[in-house]
């Protein structure tokens, strides 16, 4: 993983982007992506391949990821809800697609109207897709398990149902599982536990990442307990962009610029620049007026002296 302990991997310019009424102009998110890249973010989640009656602030999903391709070193992945999408993404040539399959039924039938045994076929023929691909065209597939710590329709999702649904996903041909809180509901005895029963089903390297959201402020304790069950890539969005609309003034997902911080500042590298980071917030703060930023450490600043784990601790004569 390059030199790096934890991959960050910031979904703001889809889930964030897509949860808010602005749409954020084509170059702005342009400017943002080069800008974070250049921080040393390794993954980016672009956008998502949905119809633009559906979600038009991805409309403009092909030409952001044509142009994410033209940054070296970067890991350029698309959310797709079906076949078509994925078909799409393919044409793009992405390098990661993520397939959200709701681990409660009834949300994943609102969400993209498919049952789940519907949707594992789905997965099947994305497969075959992927399969048909020569090897070194063929994007990884990851199966998102959305809901997997609650759902706002049905509530409690029984962890049995998520560990089923992992290991179907796998046996459908998915390259890796992740877990998602998408409601927002999960706390860590409950992020240790499912970690811990999945990687117990599929296999440690088959869920390595997880997608956390801090709608009741657990964001950051749900972080620690998944790196302490080998958890390596955790997503997060820029300023926390999104936002909750059952929880005013907690932000969407978890705040990039103060993971990043959690992260260097526990010793564990990032490959990140976190001053840097700190600045591409400008460029998000400017295409989006009237939406909030979130995250403590943008506000705070570092702490005095602080020492991140990416960088060398003391300067070399050629810095
Ligand atoms: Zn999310």
């Amino acid at each position: 993983m390059r030199g790096i302990d934890i991959e960050v991997s910031e979904v703001g310019p889809r889930d964030g982007l897509q949860s808010i009424k602005s749409i954020m102009p084509t170059e702005a998110k342009k400017a943002w992506i080069s800008a974070e890249a250049a921080t040393g973010v390794p993954e980016i989640e672009v956008g998502s391949f949905v119809p633009p009656k559906v979600l038009p602030q991805m409309a403009d999903t092909a030409e952001i990821v044509a142009h994410a391709l033209t940054i070296e070193g970067l890991t350029v992945a698309v959310l797709v809800p079906n076949f078509k999408g994925a078909e799409n993404a393919v044409k793009a040539g992405v390098h990661k697609i993520t397939i959200p399959l709701s681990t409660s039924e009834t949300h994943n039938l609102r969400n993209v109207n498919r049952t789940h045994e519907q949707m594992i076929d789905e997965v099947r023929r994305i497969v075959d897709l992927l399969n048909d691909l020569p090897p070194d065209k063929r994007p990884k597939l990851e199966g998102g398990l959305s809901t997997a710590f609650g759902c706002t329709i049905e509530g409690d999702v029984p962890q049995s149902k998520v560990v089923e649904l992992g290991v179907r996903l796998m046996e459908a041909g998915c390259d890796e599982v992740g877990l998602s809180d998408t409601s927002g509901y999960a706390n860590p005895t409950q992020v240790r536990e499912l970690v811990r029963a999945v990687r117990a089903a599929v296999g440690d390297e088959a869920c390595t990442s997880i997608h956390l959201h801090n709608t009741r402020g657990l964001g950051f304790a749900n972080v620690l307990a998944a790196l302490e069950e080998g958890i390596t890539t955790i997503d997060s969005s820029l300023g926390g962009i999104g936002g909750c609309p059952f929880a005013p003034g907690a932000s969407g997902n978890i705040v990039t610029e103060d993971l990043v911080f959690m992260l260097e500042a526990m010793g564990l590298k990032t490959g990140i620049d976190i001053e840097k980071l700190l600045q591409v917030r400008k460029i998000v703060e400017q295409a989006l007026p009237g939406e909030e930023l979130y995250g403590f450490t943008p506000d705070a600043g570092l702490p005095l002296g602080f020492k991140p784990a990416s960088k060398p601790r003391i300067a070399s004569a050629a810095e």
